[in-house]
């Protein structure tokens, strides 16, 4: 029920579960955080409160300038750590907040094109249509477009790619997303609450964009893959 990413310099998984702790008021059962070391995904999940993810952490560390990480309130799928997001599939990672309403005709069509689901969860098509895509011969924002205009339904999400360690991809049909921008360092969160302990510049994500979030920048498009641009505001979230 709560999303964050940051794409930066220094290593992220603290500042990753922190950020997740500003949205805890959410609610939630099950929570991961996912980054990129060395050019392989890797992640940590547990079930219940963000403690345990915590000391999944404190025993086997991450480390890593680029992740993502979640808080969910399981819709589709028990809340067991299998079902806990990140989810990976063929080195696509995917955080998701809301419901993907045709999740089960896209794992019925991608199943019978040789996919194997691992999770219950409805996100896992998200994931499955994103890494179809690039074995197809996409490129990485291509095969992220056309999975978006697949699903339908209520959906934030954050994409990263093991092939590409600096870049994180976004999109927004429901839920909110804020972009925060740092110096040399870019914060993707579920609110401007979240991400106000690294910076104060947000720019909101409007319904149906999506957006491809480097170190220095963002670039934003609707769901045609036109440009779009969104102003740059000051939140006046308080940092602690
Ligand atoms: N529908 C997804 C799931 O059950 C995401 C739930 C959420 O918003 O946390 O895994």
């Amino acid at each position: 029920c709560g999303i964050v990413g940051i794409v930066g310099t220094q290593p992220v998984a603290g500042r990753l579960v922190d950020a997740l702790k500003r949205l805890e008021y959410r609610g939630y059962d099950s929570a991961g955080v996912a980054t990129i070391v060395d050019g392989r995904l890797v992640r940590r999940r547990a079930e219940g409160k963000l403690f345990n993810l915590e000391k999944r952490l404190a025993e086997e560390p991450l480390a890593g300038t680029i992740g993502i990480a979640h808080t969910r309130w399981a819709t589709h799928g028990a809340p067991t750590e299998a079902n806990a997001h990140p989810h990976f599939v063929e080195g696509v990672a995917v955080v998701h907040n809301g419901i993907i309403e045709n999740f089960s005709d896209l794992k019925d069509e991608l199943t019978a094109g040789g996919a194997t689901f691992t999770t219950q969860t409805d996100t896992e098509v998200v994931a499955q249509l994103v890494a179809k895509y690039r074995r197809d011969g996409l490129g990485r924002r291509e095969a992220m477009h056309a999975m978006l205009r697949r699903v339908t339904g209520a959906y934030a999400l954050a994409v990263i790619f093991q092939d590409d360690p600096s870049t994180i991809m976004a999109a927004r049909s429901g839920p909110p997303l804020a972009i925060g921008h740092g110096r040399g360092e870019m914060f993707l969160g579920s609110d401007a609450i979240a991400l106000a302990p690294f910076t104060n510049e947000i720019t909101y994500l409007v319904d149906g964009d999506w957006a491809v979030i480097g170190r220095d920048g963002v670039f934003l498009f609707d769901i045609d893959g036109n440009r779009v641009e969104r102003p740059r505001q000051i939140s006046s979230a308080a940092a602690y």
